[in-house]
């Protein structure tokens, strides 16, 4: 086997990233590049994929300097990336015809009312595990082919190719010899049957997508090709993919059924594997593709939360209460747990289980003697209050994890994951390394060449760092969730313009 090194790139949402390890999974280097958020109306976000590209070669190359590292050093590349974000380019030039439509993208709001107003939101559902929502790819991709001229009669002609960040890569890392998606991105198209695995014919139909231009739908451990020789210097294995919160769960090693990871950077995302069958989720949860390996399938169940640390960015940058997101865990040891007042950062509506977009945040509870200490506690604790109402909605459809592994920016704080583990009433336990979406795309390319030849040996690789145990009463505990509950009925349907 060539090569000392695993090679991964974190393709996400404000930076691109590549860090490379060793065989024993231990970092050696790594790089990063913020690239440039374009908002061309409000609700619309989009990204230039040629600002990506150059990013994820300007990372990947300055991480192969740092560790030294040149093409035969490096046994496989994993990537993982950013979901749902929707690119389309010309098979012929590669070049693309439209920036990339992000996934936080509104602009196909009005589309998927209407789709849902036809009554086909039960159908997509049952077949894709996903809600019609802008969100997902499909009515990005028939926005481009309708808004940027010609296009569709190109896409027709069979000119065209659309993929999700990885596709885009692979094209792109591959010279235009791959034009391929693993099945954990292609379950975020809303044009992925997830029960027959292929992409769907009415699927196709009901959103005006012609099949030429899809991506052929890999194992996310296969052969992706090789890296063309003149981007660093020699061909490398393109050997992984998986979306990023997938990629977080492979990371987390949750390779069994039941395992439940929770990632906390700027929203929060839940995913529990739930084994070799579908489950559809009575509490409007998402069934998705958790990862494919050797052919079959493992699905999970995901439920999001759009405000965790951006609600801490919230305290620094608009309230202006704290100087720094590592400040919170000293104020909130200082103050204890607060129940008087209640923050619910519903600044984007609320997330599952509520889905209610019209909701807005609010601080309930103030009298004149609460302070900055009390509001920051009271924020911190919101983030848990909202994964309990997540854990809850899985517990509902029959999920009941023993333990939840954590991981992101916001797990470096303590307080917060003692006070997750009482409000969840479940341990919590944080990684040795808390980049798990990075680290599970270096698994993925571990699987593939052959360095670990099964989901227990990527299981022996994780370290866990640290484990919280519930430790309040169920009293206070169930006193404190009334207190969130009722804070949250407060403010649904809050939002004053419409
Ligand atoms: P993303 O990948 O979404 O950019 P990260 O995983 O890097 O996010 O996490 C960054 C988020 O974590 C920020 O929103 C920040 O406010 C929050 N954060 C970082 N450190 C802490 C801390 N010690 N306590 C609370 N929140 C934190």
């Amino acid at each position: 086997m060539k090569g000392k090194y695993l090679l991964a790139i974190d393709q996400g949402t404000s930076s691109s990233r590549t860090v490379i390890y060793d065989h024993a999974g231990t970092v050696v280097a790594s790089a990063q590049q913020e690239f440039p958020q374009i908002y061309p109306q409000p609700g619309w976000v989009e990204h230039d994929p040629e600002a990506i590209w150059q990013s994820v070669q300007a990372v990947t190359a300055d991480a192969m300097r740092a560790a030294k590292a040149g093409p035969d050093d490096i046994t496989g590349v994993g990537i993982t990336n950013q979901r749902e974000t929707t690119v389309v380019w010309d098979r012929k030039t590669g070049d693309v015809i439209h920036n990339a439509i992000v996934w936080q993208d509104r602009r196909t709001a009005d589309r998927c009312d209407e789709l849902k107003a036809a009554g086909a939101e039960a159908d997509v559902t049952a077949r894709t595990g996903l809600k019609l929502d802008p969100y997902f790819s499909a009515t990005k991709l028939a926005w481009l082919l309708d808004n940027v001229d010609g296009a569709r009669a190109r896409a027709e002609a069979g000119e065209l190719a659309f993929g999700t960040i990885d596709s885009f890569l692979l094209w792109r890392l591959t010279g235009g010899s791959v034009h391929a998606t693993d099945a954990t991105n292609a379950s975020r198209t809303l044009l992925y049957n997830v029960h027959s695995l292929r992409w769907d014919p009415d699927l196709l139909a009901l959103f005006g997508i012609p099949k030429s231009l899809l991506p052929e739908v890999r194992d996310c451990a296969a052969d992706f090709g090789v890296t063309d020789a003149s981007l660093f210097g020699g061909e490398m294995p393109l050997c992984g993919v998986a979306g990023d919160q997938q990629a977080a769960l492979i990371g987390q090693a949750g390779l069994s059924p039941g395992m439940t990871k929770s990632t906390y950077g700027t929203g929060c995302f839940v995913i529990a594997n739930t084994g070799t069958e579908p489950l559809a989720s009575g509490n409007q949860l998402l069934t998705t593709i958790a990862y494919q390996l050797d052919g079959e399938v493992t699905y999970g169940l995901e439920g999001s939360v759009f405000v965790a640390g951006s609600a801490i960015q919230w305290l620094r940058d608009s309230l202006g209460i704290i100087d720094s997101a590592p400040e919170t865990e000293g104020i909130a040891a200082a103050t204890g747990i607060v129940d008087d007042v209640v923050v619910v950062p519903a600044f984007a509506g609320l997330g599952a289980p509520y889905w209610d977009p019209h909701a807005r945040g609010a601080i309930l509870g103030l009298t004149r003697g609460s302070g900055r200490e009390r509001i920051v506690t009271a924020t911190l604790q919101s983030v848990a209050y909202q994964t309990h109402d997540l854990i809850d909605a899985m517990a509902d459809d029959g999920i009941a994890p023993s333990v939840i592994r954590v991981d992101g920016g916001m797990v470096a704080n303590d307080w917060f994951l003692q006070f997750l583990a009482d409000v969840l009433g479940i341990p919590v336990e944080r990684p040795r390394n808390i980049e798990s979406t990075v680290l599970g795309a270096a698994f993925l390319a571990a699987y593939q060449a052959g360095l670990v030849d099964s989901a227990t040996a990527i299981a022996n690789l994780w370290e866990s760092d640290r484990l919280y145990e519930p430790a309040l009463s169920a009293d206070r505990r169930d006193a404190l969730l009334e207190g969130w509950k009722r804070a949250v009925l407060r403010v649904r349907g809050t939002n004053v313009t419409i």
